[in-house]
């Protein structure tokens, strides 16, 4: 059908922060959508005489941005938030394990709603979950947290992750909380099949996601980087986000946790990582030379004491850099559009103070560069012509923001805006703070009900 064939949506009289290749902005422009896809923006007032307009929408008081990407969570730790407050990321790991590793469907759905509901509120348009813990006999966890981002009615990468390597072979993780490699390896091939959509206006993909050096073999990771080659797919794992990991990779592998991800062939412009808070000049430039992406997680990485990415740097060389909420079992709050303020004040305590990172660059990381680590930035990440409508109407004429003249300065240093519209391909997911596609107190009290009785079945053994 011809593009005058869609309904169109008008949103005018507010600033927008296009966040293209040349930070376009306007003081007060418009937006124009038309079916799943973004029309026009510009200055001034729509151009007139459209038709098939369904909605017109008066901006006054707002910036318009891109929607948030988020670029690294866990979903199922929703029911676990508020343990293992003052632990560092070894000992944290240790005395949640023996909790997750009893989670099943049921508890892994309320989980994502809870998740996908406080970062959809937030203005997160696409999110991701990497979920690695699969219990034996938990039914379907994936088609679980698939149906909550549906049902949501956000964008969503599902990075299905695995671990196979316990105690009994020096990884962290408990005996009965891990998969083989053969399981592992068939479940993910399963699930890219089942659920991945390669299109360019795919609401859902999938990537292969082995956890972490020092929960998962040196063969799954190089059998999960072959898997996800032969099917044409995205990688995403942890990596470098503490002194202890580095040491862990050093005394198993002979060499840091860059230089290991190397050798089992996870560098390339198809892999993203989350944290990479401990890498040297070299590891950077190895980033860089690859084209690896990096999932940055300031408020985890302080609530962990893990220590300060080098994001600056990382831009600096030409590192694509997205931002994320990481699980909330160590970033409680759970939201992203907290965490534009978080990377730019974290950065400003690391070697570059004022100048590490200024509030353009805080929204370009939460915007356009998620969508690049998810391998998205010609379809979304951006407000331009062609590309897909899913983009935030942020209110900055209340108390909070009032007094900043800046729009993107009042967003990112500012209090956490409230979200007048969120836009997810095409179609409204938010409207006036509130989520209209699902209701919230149910998911609020379905989260409660299953975080209660994953308690209660940890206390009986
Ligand atoms: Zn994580």
């Amino acid at each position: 059908m011809a593009a005058s064939a869609a309904a169109r949506t008008i949103i005018e009289n507010c600033a927008i922060a296009t966040v293209d290749a040349n930070d376009t902005e306007y003081a007060s422009g418009y937006v124009v959508v038309a079916g799943n896809r973004i029309e026009s923006v510009g200055a001034g007032k729509a151009p007139e005489g459209l038709d098939n307009v369904v909605r017109r929408i008066d901006g006054t008081g707002h910036l318009v941005t891109p929607g948030l990407v988020n670029t690294h969570h866990h979903f199922y730790q929703w029911i676990t938030r508020g343990l293992a407050t003052d632990h560092n990321l070894f000992n944290w790991l240790v005395a949640l394990y023996p909790t997750w590793a009893r989670i099943d469907e049921a508890m892994v759905k309320a989980a994502a709603q809870g998740s996908l509901a406080m970062m959809a509120r937030g203005g997160v348009t696409t999110a991701m979950d990497h979920h690695y813990v699969f219990p034996k006999g938990s039914g379907d966890l994936s088609g679980a947290v698939i149906g909550a981002a549906s049902d949501m009615g956000v964008r969503f990468t599902l990075a299905r992750g695995s671990m196979d390597r316990s105690e009994k072979d020096g990884g962290l993780p408990p005996d009965f909380a891990v998969e083989t490699l053969e399981g592992a390896l068939a479940a993910t091939e399963e699930t890219v099949k089942k659920h991945h959509d390669a299109s360019f206006d795919a609401m859902t993909q999938v990537a292969v996601a082995p956890c972490s050096p020092f929960s998962v073999s040196t063969e799954l990771m190089k059998q999960g980087a072959e898997l996800a080659r032969r099917l044409g797919v995205r990688l995403h794992t942890h990596g470098s986000e503490t002194v202890e990991e580095e040491q862990f990779c050093k005394e198993l592998f002979g060499m840091g946790p860059t230089d290991y991800f190397e050798s089992t062939g996870w560098l390339g412009s198809d892999v993203w990582m989350a944290h990479c808070v401990h890498m040297n000049d070299s590891d950077i430039a190895a980033f860089a030379r690859t084209g690896t992406g990096v999932a940055h997680c300031p408020s985890s990485n302080a609530r962990l004491a893990a220590g300060i990415a080098r994001v600056p740097d990382m831009l600096a060389a030409g590192v694509p850099v997205g931002l994320g909420v990481d699980g909330t079992a160590s970033n409680e709050s759970g939201e992203l559009h907290t965490e534009l303020r978080n990377a730019l004040l974290i950065n400003r305590l690391g070697a570059h103070r004022e100048a590490a990172l200024n509030a353009r660059q805080a929204l370009r990381l939460g915007t356009y560069g998620g969508a690049q680590v998810l391998g998205r930035a010609d379809q979304i990440g951006s407000l331009e012509a062609g590309k897909l409508a899913d983009l935030v109407m942020w209110k900055i004429d209340g108390i909070g923001h009032s007094t900043i003249a800046d729009p993107v300065t009042a967003i990112v240093f500012g209090a956490a805006a409230p979200v007048t519209l969120s836009l997810v391909n095409g179609k409204p997911v938010v409207e006036d703070n509130h989520l209209i596609t699902v209701d919230e107190d149910a998911v609020a009290r379905d989260a409660r009900a299953e975080a209660q009785r994953l308690a209660r079945i940890v206390a009986q053994g």
